[in-house]
């Protein structure tokens, strides 16, 4: 029902930021390589999310946007072992109970477009189309007041887009992002699977000079990565990146490994911009945690925490040589 989707569209679509991720999720998990990102007034006024993926049959156009009926595992210690980003069929059942959607969508040989108002299905229509999803949600939470008043200021609201869109871009470097707030440009990567270019399209090229590679391992992790010499900093903690198996998560203790890898280097309230990419077992990724959230716990935390910041140190040391 209408009813049960509001609901879920609780748990799933908190913010503007939360219905960009899945989108573009859904892009990345349909293998697109090219997933344009388009935001007016931070994603109240509408948000439109282009990809060159596989796009949807027509006759699973409907089901995509039926709660749960994609659900492709059951349990949440899959979550770190499944290839694909989307697992609960959720999303796009949820974000059409609280919103205006339209998408078009096609296969290569046939396409649909679609059209969802609050729940309910106004339009349905052949749409011939090249290949890919194209996805515009307007009137976020037009009929869920309460949800709309939550909301933080327009800044931060983009600022949370963009967060989203960078670590997004950060765990898919073969993927080519661009993402357009009121038609200027926020972000561009070139999607060649350079991890170093995309941290240039984000951060911009000066700013990607001033950081170094780093690699390390143990038995159990392996690490790569690139940390910025102590000379770039910044005031948050949001600027260092830690993706786990290719996906960007939060974590209270890895992230202040990053940061007591630079030791006395780091001023007081200064924090550097760092993407470390580990490889594990998946495993050894603690399912305890809810899935819309990023927050993940590990096993074998400590031993992980020790690596990052020797990792840094050492190579911090190097580079002062
Ligand atoms: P989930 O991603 O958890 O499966 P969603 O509600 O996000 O659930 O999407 C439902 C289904 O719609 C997906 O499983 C996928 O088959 C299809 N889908 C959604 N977005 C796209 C897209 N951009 N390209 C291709 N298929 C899509
Ligand atoms: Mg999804």
């Amino acid at each position: 029902t209408v009813l049960a989707d509001q609901i879920a569209a609780g748990e799933v679509v908190e913010r503007p930021a939360s219905v960009v991720k899945e989108l573009v999720e859904n892009a990345v998990d349909a293998h697109a390589s090219q997933v344009d990102v388009l935001i007016l007034a931070s994603g109240v006024q509408s948000i439109r999310v282009i990809d060159d993926g596989d796009g949807i049959a027509d006759e699973d156009v409907l089901t995509a946007f039926k709660r749960h009926a994609t659900s492709k595992i059951t349990s949440r210690k899959d979550l770190f072992q499944v290839r694909s980003l989307g697992f609960r069929g959720e999303a796009l059942p949820s974000i059409a109970s609280v919103a205006d959607v339209v998408m078009a969508t096609s296969t290569g040989t046939s396409g649909t477009s679609i059209h969802y108002r609050g729940g309910k299905l106004l339009h349905q229509a052949p749409a011939p189309l090249r290949q890919g999803t194209d996805i515009t949600v307007t009137d976020l939470f037009f009929n869920t007041p309460a949800r709309l008043k939550y909301l933080k200021s327009p800044q931060t609201e983009l600022a949370n887009i963009v967060d989203v869109v960078n670590r997004l871009a950060l765990s898919y470097p073969k993927v080519a992002f661009r993402l357009v707030h009121n038609s200027k440009e926020l972000l561009k990567t070139a999607g060649r699977g350079d991890l170093q270019r995309v941290i240039a399209g984000i951060y911009g090229v000066a700013n990607a000079r001033k950081m170094v590679a780093i690699a390390g391992n143990d038995d159990d992790f392996q690490l790569k990565g690139y940390v910025a010499l102590p000379a770039l900093t910044r005031s948050s903690r949001q600027y260092i990146t830690i993706l786990i198996n290719g996906r960007a998560i939060k974590n209270q203790q890895l992230t202040k490994a990053v940061i007591q890898g630079y030791g006395s280097k780091l001023m007081v309230g200064r924090y550097p911009i760092a993407v470390i990419d580990l490889r594990m077992d998946p495993l050894l990724v603690d399912v305890n945690v809810h899935p819309t959230k990023q927050e993940v716990r590990l096993s074998k935390e400590p031993a992980l925490a020790k690596l990052i910041s020797t990792t840094i140190t050492a190579r911090l040391a190097d580079v002062n040589l």
